[in-house]
Parts: structure tokens; C-alpha cells; sequence
């Protein structure tokens, strides 16, 4: 297929910056946009088409017809890739940590949405031991792999990689010049690399990880220059995918206030940082900040088969 005519690289965007409405930003004079990224498209949302975009137009430069890439069960990144390999005519393979969803496979697609609608698409998994995933990066491993699917692009875990930062680079235009400050979600660090490069010099870049990531800092270096950036490390709620009852009420209102939508892995605990940081009066009056929408809005639905064991819900 030609590059032109993917109808995954050509996915129409038309990403808009929404002006948020609250009373603590009133308050402080505090003007706060988001940019819906996660709008993009329904599964392959936000920052996971910045990262394909450039790794599936290598893919087809090097003429292969699968990707191969790695995840967890409830990923963001599994899915997007099975999605957009499926519009692009590629064969995909997940590689997914916790072999005892293979046992039985059928079960594991009825529980789990993620899981089920990247098989939809038409994705083959490999299910993993944790200790054969950690591993995953082995040159051992890899052979392995080869050995089984033949030939392929692999596409690292969280999809991070050159080509990515380089889709990342994308999510800032011309017009968002105009910010003070712009802030996003942190998981690899791949998307928060590509907004420092893309940043003006007078921007400050505020990345919120999403984990306890003490190596995020040498993690991000890696891939730029820019020193006009900083990690906000107080809003990671215990670590990934770890929350408390103040973060799913605080998605909840949100979405009610707002009618944004947040995920509770990475999205809900940047937007809870920098409210916070708003009402601890770390912004100036005036400032205006850029809040990144990764996206991520898939995973809702098995975290709140979770959240339903203590009766609580995150409301679509
Ligand atoms: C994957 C993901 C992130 C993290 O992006 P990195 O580039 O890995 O830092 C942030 N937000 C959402 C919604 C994601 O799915």
C-alpha cells in the first residue's frame, strides 16, 4: 500500500484546544486549555497514533508486513497498535505480560475489553511470564520471537522510540506558541520529548509521571537538548495504575463540570496535579497552560470492573 493512501497515517485530524471552566482557575487568573488528542480516534487515541505514525511509515520503508510489540493486558499501546496495523494491512502481534491469560483464552477476552477488541482486530498474542518479560529486550528473546513469527517490526514497549518523538513532535502547532506552560501525562517519556523539542524557548514543559520513575529524567535526556522542562513526581497516586478514592471522584467531577473525560492511569492524575499546583498558587496570575489529552479513555472499562468490587465507577 502506498503511504498516501494508508488510511491509518491519513487519519483526519482536527484537534481543537478546549478552554477549561472552574472556579479555582477563576479564582487565580489561571487560564487552562486542553488539547483533545484524544479525539483523535476511539482506540488508536492521542499520543499512541503520535508514536505509530513514523514507526508503521518504517515499517512499509523497510517492506515488512508485521509489527510486533509488547504490553500489558489493559494497554493503551497494544491496542492502538493492533488497530492501526489492521487500517494499514499489517499483521500484528502482541507480546503480553502474564501468561495465565493464555490458559484460557476465550475467558480472557470476555473479561477483558482491551484484550478482546485488539483480537477483533485481528492481533496475535503471545502471553509471557513476568520473568520472561521483563527480559523482553534480551537478544535471546528476540530470536526466539523470530523463530516463531518469522519476520517483523518490532515496536518497543510503550512504543517509544526515535520515530516516536518524532510523531510527538506533532502535537504542537503554531498557534500554541502563545502558552506559558505545557503539560502532559508521563509514562516512558516518550511523548513529553517530543513536546520539549517542539517547545519554544520562553515554554516550560511540566511532565506528570504516571509511575515511581526515578530513571525518567536520564530516560527523557536521552532524547533531547532543551533544559526548559521538569517533572512534577508528587501526583503518581502509589504508582501505575494504583489510585485512591480523591482521583476517581476527582475524574468524576471533571467529567461533570468540564464534560472532558479522563483515564485514570494517566490523564486524571496530570489534570489532578495541575489543579492542585493551581490552587497552591504555583502559577502566576495570567499564565495560560496547554494540558495535553493523551488519550487513554479504552482502559475506563476494566478499571471499573476493579472499581466494582468497591462500588465505584468512573461515569463514561
Ligand atoms: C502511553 C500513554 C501515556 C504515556 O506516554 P509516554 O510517551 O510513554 O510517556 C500518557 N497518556 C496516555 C493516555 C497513554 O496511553
Amino acid at each position: 500500500m502506498s503511504l498516501a493512501k494508508n488510511p491509518f497515517i491519513i487519519l483526519p485530524l482536527d484537534i481543537k484546544n478546549q478552554q477549561i471552566h472552574l472556579p479555582v482557575l477563576e479564582e487565580k487568573k489561571v487560564e487552562l486549555f486542553i488539547k483533545r488528542e484524544d479525539l483523535i480516534h476511539p482506540f488508536v487515541s492521542g499520543n499512541k497514533f503520535r508514536k505509530l505514525k513514523y514507526n508503521i511509515q518504517e515499517a512499509e520503508n523497510q517492506n515488512k508486513k508485521v509489527l510486533l510489540t509488547f504490553g500489558g493486558a489493559f494497554s493503551n499501546h497494544i491496542l492502538a497498535t493492533a488497530v492501526a496495523g489492521n487500517l494499514s494491512g499489517y499483521k500484528t502481534i502482541g507480546i503480553i505480560r502474564g501468561d495465565e491469560l493464555g490458559n484460557d483464552l476465550e475467558k480472557t477476552l470476555v473479561n477483558n475489553s482491551t484484550l478482546r477488541e485488539a483480537h477483533k482486530n485481528g492481533m496475535t498474542f503471545e502471553f509471557v511470564s513476568r520473568a520472561i518479560y521483563r527480559n523482553k529486550s534480551d537478544v535471546e528473546f528476540k530470536n526466539q520471537l523470530k523463530e516463531k513469527f518469522g519476520d517483523f517490526y518490532l515496536i518497543p514497549e510503550g512504543g517509544t522510540n526515535d520515530f516516536a518523538i518524532k510523531g510527538c513532535e506533532e502535537i504542537l502547532t503554531n498557534d500554541d506558541v502563545n502558552f506559558d506552560y505545557i503539560c502532559t501525562a508521563v509514562g516512558t517519556g516518550g511523548t513529553i520529548s517530543g513536546l520539549i523539542n517542539a517547545s519554544d524557548n520562553h515554554q516550560k514543559i511540566i511532565g506528570f509521571p504516571a509511575l515511581k520513575g526515578e530513571f525518567l529524567v536520564d530516560e527523557i535526556n536521552q532524547f533531547v537538548q532543551k533544559k526548559n522542562w521538569n517533572l512534577q513526581t508528587n501526583y503518581h497516586f502509589g504508582g501505575y495504575a494504583k489510585y485512591n478514592d480523591a482521583l476517581i471522584q476527582f475524574i468524576n467531577n471533571f467529567k461533570k463540570e468540564t464534560d472532558v473525560l479522563l483515564d485514570p492511569v494517566y490523564t486524571g492524575k496530570m489534570l489532578f496535579g495541575i489543579l492542585d499546583l493551581v490552587d497552591k498558587n504555583q502559577f502566576a496570575k495570567n499564565t495560560k497552560i496547554l494540558a495535553i489529552h493523551t488519550g487513554g479513555i479504552q482502559g475506563i472499562e476494566g478499571f471499573n470492573q476493579k472499581l466494582k468490587r468497591k462500588g465505584q465507577q468512573i461515569i463514561q
